[in-house]
């Protein structure tokens, strides 16, 4: 709604990262990389992810990870749920959970599909986990002096973070969330030539990524990331066939029939929170037994967020700019080899998994991971 703004945290950002006690880490979600070249007259579907840590450096922040490698953890707790769902029978369908407009969508309006929210938390809250407690661990740093700032594609967000329960230890999971809109003033701000900048990394340990990580943030992403994920799991097999076409695109409704294991289990994937409205009152969800369902309530995922680039009328009737948002994901994700398109494979989950968290689903990670929501 362009008559609305965010409220901004930049001041915020910019005093955390003057003080000197302050450790400032700093992660961009998938789909900031897909949009915030627009802001600086760089076109449609330009993925800048090198120029903008590049960026992130230059404007102080002590540590550039990436909200990717949350994306990997939720993934890695949410296809761990599927499964303990499928061998107790339920709660069927299982909801995904990482969208805060969405799990809002469902307390107000179907308060009885809350059992049903996967209980892993989104990336963005994950991650903050993860750097209150993983992260000052390997990095002998007191998790008090950690400040966690997260670029993202949505102004829910910001509410997501403020929310009571998404602390640890007593700590804030995440400290302050700018929008890609709020990045680009700031990198305007500080007068770097965004366009011109080399490319960098992220650094590795809580910045590296799959392939499946990165496409969260267009609509049908979560749903494939996690059956890559489930699949393996069950059938205990490197699979080589991960590509599920059936939920990429930008239409409402988008279903698939998957075969894990021996049996067949029906996922779909909702595009936008209206498409949610008419699936559950329209009688559609009781059809027939659906186990999986994405939803995400902006249409198109998160690269058409309410903290993303506006984008004029001309351009919303000239140019598929949701899909050539959408295009940069995809790309990352089919130009790797197939062991880094699943989130299990990251090797940077791996080695948080085997030296701090253990097995997923169970012990610490579900301790820390997971929220159980209520009305
Ligand atoms: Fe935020 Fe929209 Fe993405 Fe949901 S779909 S997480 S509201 S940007």
């Amino acid at each position: 709604v362009a008559a609305l703004t965010e409220k901004t945290e930049l001041d915020k950002v910019k005093e955390a990262i003057a003080d000197p006690n302050k450790h400032v880490v700093v992660a961009m979600a998938p789909a900031v990389r897909a949009s915030l070249g627009e802001l600086f007259n760089m076109g449609y579907g330009e993925d800048v992810t090198g120029k903008a840590y590049t960026a992130l450096r230059e404007l102080g922040f002590d540590k550039v990870f990436d909200i990717n490698f949350g994306a990997d953890m939720t993934i890695m707790e949410e296809a761990t749920e599927l499964i303990h769902r499928i061998q107790e029978a339920g709660p069927f369908p299982m909801f995904t959970s990482c969208c805060p407009g969405w799990i809002r969508q469902v307390e107000n309006y179907y308060p009885q599909y809350l059992k049903n929210l996967s209980t892993a938390k989104s990336p963005q809250q994950i991650f903050g986990v993860a750097t209150k407690t993983y992260y000052p661990a390997i990095a002998n740093i007191d998790p008090k002096d950690v400040y966690t700032v997260t670029i993202m594609p949505c102004t829910a967000k910001k509410y997501e973070a403020n929310l009571s329960y998404n602390e640890t230890n007593g700590l804030r999971e995440i400290d302050a969330v700018l929008t890609t809109r709020e990045l680009a003033k700031m990198i305007k701000d500080a007068k770097i030539a965004f366009a011109k900048l080399e490319d960098s990394e992220a650094d590795p340990a809580m910045g590296m990524y799959s392939g499946a990580g990165v496409i969260f943030g267009a609509t049908g992403g979560v749903m494939e990331a996690a059956l890559r994920t489930a699949k393996d799991f069950v059938e205990n097999k490197d699979l080589k066939d991960i590509d599920y076409t059936e939920v990429r695109g930008f239409k409402g409704v988008k279903e698939a029939t998957v075969k894990i294991g021996d049996n067949e289990y029906n996922v779909a994937v909702i595009n936008g929170a209206k498409n949610l409205s008419e699936f559950i009152e329209s009688g559609k969800i009781n059809e027939k037994q659906y186990h999986f369902i994405e939803v995400m309530a902006c249409p198109g995922g998160c690269i058409n967020g309410g903290g993303q680039p506006h984008v004029s009328s001309e351009i919303r009737t000239k140019n598929d700019y949701k899909k050539l948002r959408a295009s940069v994901l995809y790309n990352q994700d089919s130009s790797r080899s197939v062991a880094k398109r699943k989130s299990h494979q990251n090797p940077a989950i791996i080695k948080m998994y085997n030296d701090y968290v253990g097995k997923p689903g169970e012990g610490n990670a579900h301790e820390l991971f997971h929220h159980i929501y209520e009305k």
